[in-house]
């Protein structure tokens, strides 16, 4: 009897032993304001991002990637919580605080034998609850000798981010790599101000960059969007954002300047100064000053994005080498999409679909097959789920999205036949709040607070988003059906404030 008990007992104990060994490791990489218009995997003919595109190959890629509030710091509390902003409490940068006391995926990974940590931008404070580690960039953090926030307190680091965080993320991993882990390596690259790492200088110079068809957008039918402050040609400054300043002095005491060493500013200046002299040559003004911004924006939004995607390939080559690339997810994604000039924009928050949808790319052997395509419809508040899913750990009921893992697995049957949006922000940049839905045809906007109104668009006949068709007899009712869809998804969802706005 005693002999069986000890079998029995060392047989559970073993294969306690071998899951653990089996649990895959999870590496998250979310960048930060990456265009999926500037992703090879995506189709970009000019930007060379060999890094990501591999992942897509070796695994997944989602050409359905959405985002519930496309925005920095609320889009990372999505991810972290499987919640929509509503319920997570982190609505937008300029007003919320996020709540580490909630629960989070982190939290279900650490109760289930997991080492976990964030390394590199966060945006939702500096006290991390719930991970075994972390290393997070004060506040947006800085591209050059940017400062981190440790469970040992704040420190300095000499360099370029995207090298740093990459350094530290690999360093971590070494640590932990007998244990199953999730890192969550979080780059600044490619948010604001794009300023590359100065290896990078000059890699997209002569490139012919075409100026996007919507660039001169009048936004005729769309009030909200002509209210904005976002436009490249009026909103884009020419100092802090295209390092166009008239002395050296000037650029050398602006903040993201002042802090670097000699050696950084000097090669800063030899690259930016003969621009800046060519420029004032030139005398632009008008349409061409706008396409003269364009172009430069688009350099160096490329030339930033260069040192992340090498970077992610360290990661990727990490793994391989030490034969942990079998047992782990990566996961490649951006807190939401970007502006590369259409609309004659930069920046994000709308609804439409350069800033709702995101690059999101998986690759996982054994489980996800190589190169797949997937076209349905997926929202980044699937992602909390997805991971506990793929470690095995049940997924709490509270969770507002639905695991990814079906699809990634290769079943192609829906997980979800809309996506439902909710910006809430009402500062910079100017862009109104709304809400919507799209079921991927048809995109119904709720304005409110700067601009009261609708909008409606086909997206078959209209992808480019420029005719708001909500007064279209034509259109009458889809959109009393979308208007029902929105009604049933923000009551689902428990969304009050939309509610609120729908009752009137
Ligand atoms: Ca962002």
């Amino acid at each position: 009897m005693i002999k069986r008990l000890i079998v029995a007992v060392a047989l559970i104990f073993f294969q306690t032993i071998t899951f653990a060994q089996q649990k895959p490791n999870i590496v998250i990489i979310i960048s930060d304001d990456h265009a999926y218009q500037t992703i090879g995997a995506y189709g970009s003919s000019i930007a060379r991002t060999p890094h990501i595109d591999r992942i897509a190959k070796e695994g997944a890629i989602f050409n359905k990637g959405y985002v519930t509030n496309s925005i920095c710091g609320p889009a990372r509390a999505v991810l972290l919580t499987g919640k929509y902003s509503h319920k997570n409490g982190f609505k937008d940068n300029e007003t919320s605080n996020f709540d580490h006391s909630q629960q989070t995926f982190i939290k279900e990974l650490v109760k289930n034998g997991y080492k976990a940590t964030w390394i590199g931008k966060i945006h939702l404070g500096h006290k991390l609850e719930g991970f075994t580690d972390y290393d997070i960039l004060e506040g947006q953090g800085h591209y050059y000798n940017p400062d981190f926030i440790s469970l040992e307190g704040k420190h300095r680091e000499e360099g370029y981010v995207s090298n740093i965080v990459t350094d530290k993320a690999l360093t971590w991993m070494d640590q932990h790599k007998n244990d199953p882990f999730c890192v969550i390596i979080g780059h600044k690259a490619t948010h604001r101000t794009w300023m590359p790492d100065i290896q990078d200088f000059g890699k997209y110079d002569t490139v012919d960059f075409e100026i996007p068809a919507t660039f001169y957008d009048d936004y005729a039918t769309r009030e909200a969007a002509n209210q904005q402050e976002m436009s490249i040609s009026k909103d884009m400054h020419m100092g802090y954002d295209l390092k166009m300043y008239p002395t050296v002095a000037d650029m050398r005491k602006e903040g993201n300047y002042a802090r670097m060493n000699d050696q950084q500013f000097d090669a800063y200046e030899k690259y930016y100064r003969p621009i800046y002299e060519d420029l004032k040559n030139k005398h632009l003004s008008g349409s061409a000053l706008a396409e003269w911004k364009y172009r430069r924006y688009m350099i160096d939004y490329l030339n930033t994005a260069e040192s992340m995607d090498r970077n992610i390939g360290r990661v990727l080559e990490y793994l391989e080498k030490n034969g942990l690339a079998e047992n782990t997810l990566v996961v490649y994604l951006s807190d939401q999409g970007f502006y590369m000039g259409e609309h004659g924009w930069f920046d994000k928050r709308w609804m439409y679909e350069e800033s709702f949808r995101t690059p999101l790319v998986a690759k996982f052997p054994g489980v996800i097959k190589p190169n797949i395509e997937i076209n349905n419809l997926v929202s980044n508040v699937d992602l909390a789920p997805t991971f506990l899913e793929i470690a095995g750990v049940k997924i709490p009921a509270d969770y507002q999205g639905t695991s990814l893992l079906p699809l990634l697995e290769g079943n192609k049957k829906d997980i979800r036949n809309n996506v439902y949006y909710h910006y809430y922000e009402n500062g910079e940049h100017a862009v109104s709040p709304h809400f919507g839905i799209s079921d991927g045809n048809y995109k119904l906007i709720r304005y409110y607070k700067r601009v009261d109104g609708w909008e409606f668009f086909d997206l078959n006949n209209d992808n480019a988003e420029l005719q708001n068709k909500y007064n279209d007899p034509k259109y009458q009712k889809r959109i009393q059906k979308m208007k029902k869809l929105l009604l049933k998804e923000a009551t689902k969802i428990d969304d009050k404030d939309a509610l609120a706005i729908l009752a009137k």
